[in-house]
């Protein structure tokens, strides 16, 4: 999302054509309670600082910057799809629609000339800052408000190779700032009964789905009311269920 990828295969090929990993991986590990290994530790880095000192200049100081930006753009630019709504659900952040781009030709055009012909006087201002209220959307006295359910956290430091790992808790992170900010509410849920509770009936009476004899683990089944759940439209609408009398100041319902 952010280019890491691409800055580490190029790193790794000039670590490569450099030589410095065959010095890195030939390292004895310092990790020992043993004097001598110790020594041999010491004495291999001071042989080869040279070149590793001479390897790790402004090009990779350069990287690393790329990286703690690129970094911090694509949480905000996560907290923002959250927000503001992605294209994929809000059409009017589309880019490429015929509407959007004979819109944006009038406004853009607009933007020019108003600039042009005045000059930054008081008129240019307010144009400019007409054209900077289109960006913000919505009702500024509605906030939206993010239901962060618990099965989500604590979950970092599961590590699985070729997955992305350690995203969730940055992102919590980077909510709980925004909140403190005043942009949107977080509220945290305890997931355990979302899949448990009928949202029909509100009776937690739910089974599988059986299928010859399988459970089927996605489907589940009222014995109340008998109505089939999709678990994960369930969860999501318990979590619904818990979130609008929390808001308006009555807590969580009991059966949860
Ligand atoms: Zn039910």
């Amino acid at each position: 999302m952010n280019g890491v990828v691409n800055r580490q295969k190029q790193e790794i090929e000039r670590k490569k054509s450099n030589n410095i990993e065959h010095i890195e991986t030939r390292i004895p590990s310092p990790k020992t309670t043993g004097a001598e290994n110790y020594k041999r530790h010491i004495t291999y880095m001071f042989q080869h600082f040279e070149a590793l000192v001479t390897f790790y200049d402004f090009q990779t100081a350069r990287i690393r910057r790329s990286n703690y930006i690129g970094n911090q753009k694509a949480t905000d630019h996560a907290i923002n799809i959250l927000i503001n709504g992605s294209t994929k659900y809000n059409k009017n952040r589309r880019k490429n629609t015929r509407r959007n781009k004979g819109k944006r030709r009038k406004l853009n055009s607009r933007y020019t000339r108003d600039l042009s012909n005045t000059k930054q006087s008081k008129k240019g201002k307010q144009a400019a800052r007409a054209f900077k209220k289109k960006f913000e959307e919505g009702d500024k006295s509605k906030m939206p408000m993010i239901i962060f359910g618990d099965g989500l956290k604590n979950k970092s430091h599961v590590q699985i190779k070729g997955l992305r790992h350690g995203v969730i808790d940055k992102l919590y992170r980077q909510l709980k700032r925004r909140e403190n900010l005043g942009e949107l509410l977080l509220l945290d849920i305890d997931e355990y009964n979302t899949s448990k509770t009928c949202n029909g009936c509100l009776v937690k009476n739910l089974e599988n789905l059986k299928y010859g004899g399988h459970k089927i683990h996605q489907i589940l089944n009222c014995n109340n009311c008998h109505i089939f759940w999709n678990r994960d439209v369930l969860a999501s609408k318990s979590m619904f269920t818990i979130a609008t009398p929390i808001w308006s100041g009555n807590g969580s319902p009991s059966v949860f």
